[in-house]
């Protein structure tokens, strides 16, 4: 056995483990690995040889030696696929760990596992943490941005690993700790929500100025790299230029790649579990929703080619751009509606966490997660900065919406946020997320809306009661709408 004089350990050696491990033995912490298939040990003992980190990366075969191998208080992060094989690995973990160590779930876990397993480790007298990793493969590698939740007491045994391994910005590393029980995971889970929304608003931005715009890849390419300088600088935007300009990479084709992809997107659950939340804590979401939805429709290829093919059939042909668009105003009109609606976006995954973090006293300090976000991450964008600066004017801010100088950019861009959407819609090219951010945006800003009708049908159908604006709060009416219903 070798001796215990590893600083941390790491269990789970998929493509985020391997690279995350390589990453914390690269900052000087020496770490031992453990994976349930050996191969993956052995892939990952070879890379850190290769890399120079051999003296680092200690692999091992048996989850008991490689406990062993770890100083006390033993810390080790799990990187496993999230769900079962978690509880299976902390079950083997906990038969050698020891009262006082500490297991830190790094996965995409449900808040809720985390708060479950927190609960059963604790009462072993171990501590428990569930910690947000976001940066893909290339984040873990090189800089992630960390969510840590859980026990307060076993940050403090983390903190000075997980600060050297997280990316560095301006204002300190891109971690904080976030808040008890599965607060790391919630808050990941809504980044990812986040995330759907940026992603989904580009492919709209994208979808009108190819169609309706007429621009070219390289057209694209360039709009994307013109818009990375100014205020929508962002990673989401910098790698939609590289793609855009990516040729042909299969043997005998010509073209760009992005024109091939088939228009189908994957989901793994963090941003239905976004739109579920949201609902649960009745926050509107409807970016975030709109997004998840674009992915739920884009799965139906066969259902979507037939219908087009049924309402051409009818005369309603797939849109084209309609004569005379000036072009140089569409794309800095759909520059300003992205912006418009990433804004809105944002403040609907923040006020998610909000609610859930006042439901369970979790404070969590969304300044912080809006700083912490601007590095290593998907979602890292220079406008974060904004957002960490809106939550230190006001903590207790309603809605990033009327945070002054995001309410003045919105006040400024909203002509030509209509007009992109208004030409989307009058010409078919579906555009739901700027849709529902406008939506959205409209919603809030207006003083009086028709929900006096809804309510007055509920009062009418099922005596659900209403109030009057000419008398006191509380007092409740009910009418007879007509004696014949
Ligand atoms: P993954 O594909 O989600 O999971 C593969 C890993 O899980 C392997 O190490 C595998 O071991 C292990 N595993 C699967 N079933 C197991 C079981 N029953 N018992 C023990 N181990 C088991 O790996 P990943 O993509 O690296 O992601 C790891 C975690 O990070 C996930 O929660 C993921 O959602 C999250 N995450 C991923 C990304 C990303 O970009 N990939 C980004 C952020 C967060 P074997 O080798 O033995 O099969």
């Amino acid at each position: 056995m070798k001796t215990a004089t590893s600083t941390i350990g790491l269990v789970g050696l998929a493509v985020m483990g391997q690279n995350l491990s390589l990453n914390v033995a690269e900052k000087g912490f020496p770490i031992s690995v453990y994976n349930r298939s050996y191969d993956k040990t052995e892939a990952a003992v070879a890379r850190a040889k290769k890399e120079g980190l051999g003296d680092k990366l200690r692999g091992f075969k048996e989850v008991k030696d490689f406990v062993a191998s770890l100083e006390k208080p033993r810390r080790v992060i799990i990187l496993v696929k999230a769900g079962a094989p978690v509880d299976s690995t902390i079950d083997a973990l906990m038969e050698y760990m020891e009262p006082g160590d500490i297991i830190i779930d790094g996965g995409n876990e449900w808040y809720e596992n985390t708060e479950r397993r927190k609960e059963m480790v604790e009462a072993k007298g171990l501590r428990y943490m569930g910690m947000g990793v976001s940066g893909g493969e290339e984040g873990a590698r090189n800089g992630p941005a960390l969510m840590p939740g859980g026990s307060p007491e076993a940050y403090k045994y983390i903190e000075s690993v997980v600060s050297k391994v997280a990316a560095q910005v301006d204002d300190g590393p891109c971690v904080m700790y976030v808040g008890d029980g599965g607060a790391g995971n919630f808050v990941k889970m809504v980044h990812n929500g986040i995330e759907y929304g940026d992603m989904q608003l580009i492919s709209e931005a994208y979808d009108v100025l190819r169609v309706l715009g007429g621009l070219s890849n390289d057209d694209m390419a360039a709009t994307f790299k013109a818009w990375n300088e100014g205020e929508l600088q962002s990673f989401l935007i910098e790698i939609s230029a590289i793609i855009m300009a990516k040729k042909d990479d299969q043997e005998g084709k010509k073209g760009y790649i992005i024109d091939h992809i088939v228009d189908k997107t994957g989901a793994k659950g963090t941003g239905k579990w976004t739109v579920q939340q949201a609902a649960e804590l009745a926050v509107a979401a409807p970016t975030i929703a709109a997004s998840l939805d674009g992915r739920y429709m884009s799965a139906l290829k066969e259902e979507r080619t037939a219908a087009s093919a049924l309402f051409a059939g009818l005369g309603l042909k797939a849109p084209t751009a309609p004569k005379g668009v000036d072009k140089k105003a569409l794309i800095e009109d759909v520059r300003q509606a992205l912006y418009c609606s990433k804004i809105t976006s944002y403040a609907q995954g923040m006020n998610i966490i909000k609610a859930k973090s006042d439901e369970k006293a979790w404070g969590v300090d969304l300044g912080g997660l809006a700083r912490i976000w601007k590095g290593g991450c998907i979602i890292r964008a220079q406008f974060l900065d904004r957002i960490k600066q809106a939550y230190r004017r006001d903590p207790k801010l309603p809605n990033l919406l009327v945070d002054p100088p995001f309410a003045e950019d919105l006040a400024k861009r909203e002509q030509a946020w209509r007009r992109v959407v208004a030409l989307a819609i009058t010409n078919g090219v579906p555009v739901p997320g700027m849709t529902a951010s406008l939506g959205y945006f409209d919603t809030y800003r207006r003083e009086r809306l028709p929900a006096n009708l809804v309510q007055a049908q509920r009062d009418f159908f099922g005596s659900h009661t209403y109030q009057r604006d000419d008398a006191p709060e509380a007092q409740w009416f009910h009418t007879l709408w007509d004696p014949n219903f």
